[in-house]
């Protein structure tokens, strides 16, 4: 394998310790033994994966331990120094140089950032912090398992895909779950309206009270539990409040930086920022996408992971682009839910199948090409024609709407 010994990029730093940077760090060791490589994170914990902390660990099927991507021999093999619990507080990109909370200061040849999202938090109705609970770390997992343990009847703010995670661990642990949800549907316009009402009457069947167009307009607290005010005049009472009302870029520390920011920060294809030597992926990054020809921020475990792995190599100085199509999935019950590409700017659709037990994909095409593909089943049915409908996208093949739809045709003569 290629090894690059550069004496100008000796001292590399990626900043945040998630799945990003985990896998930047390995695909920079493939190719450079050489530089001096170090993460930094504010967490306690090694870089670990993040999708088992609203799924298998919340049930109780996971350890903690378990979602580590890797254990800390790795980063001693790999040579690689990993400094966690310290808090980036600066960075001056003019004498690159980082500024901790440890009052440490480190120089850096080349810097990527990838210090992720975090949620968005609601700030009225006058609770202490703490009172309303999010799910973005392993210690917000504990935390909300803990609490789910102690109570009967949870309120869960929002009906995106986390909130909607943990309703389905909770209606199995055999909680009363109620959500109050401010659009008309749910996991908003990320998915078609009718896959999202098989979601939805799937979350009924299990008892899920769903308030659909609905606001809160105050929550009390009364002793240990808290009575809720909707909009609409209803009320009613609840022992824990967890809320998944989607997610920002961890952008603050840029705030009065040259650093391009806008929804994230603006890379190219290359996870180039505007500053030179300085590199941005993963959930942070509005990069642009040369297949689509535009910017888009993901918050997604595949572009966190193959983004990364672009970033490190192009930090090498392999450049290599990231046009990627974007891959998503979601956990519900037994249900799996699958996005490809984008389902959005389309100009018709074509659905295939018509039973979650046999699998429903919604294809969104334009000028006769699939641009994105959004499907829902019991298990991993989906998983295979989703993948193949990523590469119909990425291969530009042009499709008969008639082939798509008909069950009984195997969508991967469409690729030869
Ligand atoms: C509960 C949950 C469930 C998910 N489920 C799915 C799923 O089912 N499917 C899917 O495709 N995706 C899922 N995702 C999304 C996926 O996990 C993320 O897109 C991915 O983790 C992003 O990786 P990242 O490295 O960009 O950011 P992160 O993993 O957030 O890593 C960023 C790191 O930077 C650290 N950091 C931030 N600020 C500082 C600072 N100032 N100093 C030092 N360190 C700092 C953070 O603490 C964090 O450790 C889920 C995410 C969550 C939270």
């Amino acid at each position: 394998m290629l090894e690059k010994k550069n004496e100008q990029n000796n001292h590399i730093i990626i900043i945040g310790g998630g799945q990003t940077a985990c896998f930047a760090a390995e695909e920079i060791r493939k190719y450079d033994k050489f530089s001096d490589l170090l993460i930094i994170s504010n967490e306690k914990y090694l870089p670990y994966q993040k999708p088992p902390l609203s799924k298998d660990c919340l049930i109780g099927n996971m350890k903690y331990e378990e979602c580590l991507i890797y254990d800390k021999n790795f980063y001693i093999k790999n040579n690689i120094k990993i400094n966690i619990n310290e808090t980036i507080l600066k960075i001056d990109f003019k004498k690159k140089e980082i500024i901790t909370d440890k009052k440490n200061f480190y120089y850096y040849n080349k810097l990527l950032i990838a210090l992720g999202s975090k949620p968005n938090k609601i700030e009225k109705f006058n609770l202490v912090s703490g009172e309303i609970n999010y799910l973005r770390d392993i210690n917000d997992s504990i935390n909300i398992k803990k609490k789910i343990d102690k109570s009967s009847n949870i309120l869960i703010i929002g009906a995106g895909f986390i909130g909607l995670e943990i309703a389905s661990i909770l209606k199995v642990k055999k909680k009363n779950v109620t959500i109050v949800e401010s659009a008309n549907q749910i996991l908003g316009r990320t998915i078609p309206t009718g896959l999202s009402q098989i979601i939805q009457n799937y979350h009924q069947l299990y008892g899920v009270d769903f308030n659909l167009n609905s606001k809160i307009s105050n929550i009390l607290k009364k002793n240990e539990n808290y009575e809720i005010h909707l909009d609409n005049k209803k009320i009613f009472h609840s022992d824990l409040i967890i809320a998944g009302i989607g997610s920002s870029p961890n952008t603050d520390l840029f705030v009065n930086s040259d650093l391009k920011i806008d929804n994230g920060i603006i890379t190219n294809e290359y996870c180039e920022t505007n500053i030179e030597n300085v590199y941005a992926a993963g959930d942070i990054a509005n990069f642009y996408h040369p297949f689509y020809k535009r910017y888009m921020r993901l918050e997604t475990w595949k572009n966190a992971q193959n983004q990364g792995i672009i970033a490190g190599r192009n930090i090498i100085g392999i450049k290599d682009k990231y046009d990627e199509i974007p891959w998503m999935w979601s956990d519900q019950y037994n249900l799996n839910i699958q996005l490809s590409g984008v389902c959005d700017d389309y100009d018709s659709h074509v659905i295939r199948g018509t039973k979650p037990s046999e699998g429903i994909i919604y294809f969104f095409i334009k000028n006769r090409k699939i641009i994105g593909a959004c499907g829902v089943a019991f298990g991993g049915k989906i998983g295979r024609d989703i993948k193949i409908a990523s590469k119909l996208t990425k291969n530009n093949i042009s499709i008969t709407k008639n082939y798509l739809s008909d069950t009984n045709t195997k969508l991967n003569k469409l690729l030869q």
